[in-house]
């Protein structure tokens, strides 16, 4: 735990202040002038004035971006230098990493080394985008038709209305930003109410980078307030949203009548599956760092663990020791093993959970409570939890809780753990652990999953594609093709001397 001195210092008090949000590149405050404060979880300290943006925020931001888009300068400068202007937004976010990183720290609590990593490496992403847009381009096609020439052009969607979530901010922005700038499209962007500053900040190396006024346009408020007109009106062409999956069913209907563009990056309960020869002390690790890591607050969370019958009970007693041994703490000491829930909501969904779980019938062997572990007390903390003998089909197994807190599943055979993993509305991961390479490449291939791990968890890189079957989304982000998912292709057919013939004629 931190002592005292180390709190006192912690914070950084020039982000207490009146912030702006970005329209036609220019800073502006809400029209209605209302704001609203951010919250520091590791201490529950009110921080900043950030604007509340309405509907007629919206459509100035919307109208920006359409006329960036439709006056043909952004969508029509040359790839190379669409290309480089990513490239220098790289550099710029590797410079500012540590920065970007502390800002994001104080409005979600994440840790400092997964923070720091993270932000770091979206300077290569970026740069990877950059190359990809360099490589963009349409093709010619062979119709067997005599004097007809037949190709294709990609040509960028249009306005794009990037909605985030608070997990990861600027990650899960750039995963949007960077293809959709790279393919020539403009932005609004509405980051979470929990997480608006460092969003704030990265427009404003956006605009440092060179893109031009209007093309990244970013507007701060809540859901209901600012992200429902935005996703709702009718200058928007494309949604890509990552959030929860009743966000994502809001943004579906936003766009149905307007058959509106959506990719959609939302929820799970993904399952982690030990089978009985796995290498144990690994699998112990990787069970850990499936739903520990980042508090459990991540899209991917290895919350359904699901262990073969004859070391289940040696795997979930091991499991449950090592949970209680994690050190919660200051995000920003690089000591901590467990920072604290990103806002006050989160922590009542997550202890609402646990009793849940306690009344539904499932054993507690780990962790279950509010912990007091930052030094002023007051901190979003709960004690890693583990439970054990959890029926699948309970609410516990089935429901995102977005914690610290794992469901144990018994299983006996492969065709169980099969039909188990697969029972569930959701499909964003998986993981196995087995020494046997067959029946890991037989379940990599029958579980119903976007990603499968093996022998490890939580891998994600900028050049795998990342989504979800079933309701945890709609398209793939990341990945060789993150450009298809901001662009159309055009078919054009030229005759190059055929005479036109209509029935007798
Ligand atoms: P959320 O759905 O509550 O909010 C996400 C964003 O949508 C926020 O900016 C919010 O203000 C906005 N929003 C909410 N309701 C809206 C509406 N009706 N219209 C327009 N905008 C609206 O999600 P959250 O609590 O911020 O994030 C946690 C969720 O995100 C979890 O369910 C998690 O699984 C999911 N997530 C998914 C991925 C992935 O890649 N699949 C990654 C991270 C998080």
């Amino acid at each position: 735990m931190s002592n005292l001195s180390h709190v006192s210092t912690r914070f950084d008090a020039s982000s207490d202040r009146d912030y702006r949000m970005l329209i036609d590149g220019e800073w502006v405050t809400a029209q209605s002038g209302e704001t609203f404060r951010c919250v520091d979880p590791y201490e529950d300290r009110e921080w900043g004035r950030i604007p509340s943006a309405g509907a007629e925020d919206v459509d100035r931001a919307v109208r920006a971006a359409r006329r960036a888009f439709d006056s043909g300068g952004w969508p029509q400068t040359p790839p190379a230098q669409r290309a480089a202007l990513l490239r220098r937004l790289g550099d710029l976010i590797e410079q500012h990493a540590d920065e970007l990183a502390r800002i994001q720290i104080q409005e979600n609590g994440k840790l400092i080394g997964e923070m720091s990593r993270g932000t770091f490496m979206l300077g290569a992403h970026a740069r990877y985008v950059a190359g990809l847009v360099e490589n963009l381009h349409g093709e010619t096609i062979e119709t067997g038709f005599p004097n007809m020439s037949t190709s294709t052009v990609r040509e960028p969607l249009g306005v794009v209305a990037a909605v985030t979530p608070w997990n990861t901010p600027l990650g899960l922005l750039a995963w949007k930003l960077f293809p959709a700038l790279g393919a020539g499209c403009t932005l609004v962007i509405k980051p979470s109410e929990v997480t608006p500053t460092s969003t704030l900040r990265l427009a404003e190396l956006c605009m440092q980078a060179g893109f031009p006024p209007g093309v990244v346009n970013v507007l701060t408020g809540y859901g209901q307030t600012a992200g429902a007109p935005l996703v709702a009106h009718p200058g928007v062409d494309k949604i890509a949203f990552t959030g929860s999956t009743q966000g994502g069913r809001a943004m579906l209907k936003s766009a149905a009548d307007r058959i509106g563009r959506v990719t959609l990056e939302l929820g799970g309960k993904s399952p982690n599956i030990v089978f009985k020869d796995a290498d144990i002390d690994n699998a112990v690790h990787g069970a850990m760092a499936g739903i520990f890591a980042a508090t459990g607050q991540t899209c991917m969370g290895g919350s359904r663990l699901l262990v073969e019958d004859s070391i289940y009970d040696e795997f979930t007693r091991r499991l449950a020791a090592a949970a209680e041994t994690l050190r919660l703490g200051d995000p920003l000491d690089p000591t901590t093993e467990v920072g604290p829930l990103a806002c006050r909501a989160q922590l009542g969904k997550v202890l609402e959970y646990i009793d849940i779980g306690k009344s539904e019938g499932a054993r507690l062997l780990a962790g279950g409570y509010r912990d007091h572990a930052s030094a002023t007390r007051a901190g979003f903390f709960v004690r890693p939890t583990v439970f054990a003998d959890v029926d699948n089909r309970s609410r516990l197994a089935q429901e995102e809780i977005f914690g610290p807190v794992v469901a144990a599943i018994r299983f006996t055979d492969e065709a169980e753990a099969v039909a188990l993993a697969n029972d569930v509305d959701f499909g964003l991961a998986a993981a196995v652990w087995t020494r046997d390479s067959a029946l890991a490449q037989r379940m990599a291939r029958r579980l119903r999953a976007g990603t499968v791990w093996v022998n490890t968890y939580r891998m994600v890189h900028h050049t795998m594609p990342f989504g979800g079957f079933k309701q945890s989304g709609l398209g793939r982000e990341l990945g060789p093709h993150a450009l298809d998912e901001y662009t159309e292709t055009k078919s054009i057919w030229i005759d190059l001397g055929n005479r036109q013939t209509f029935g007798r004629r």
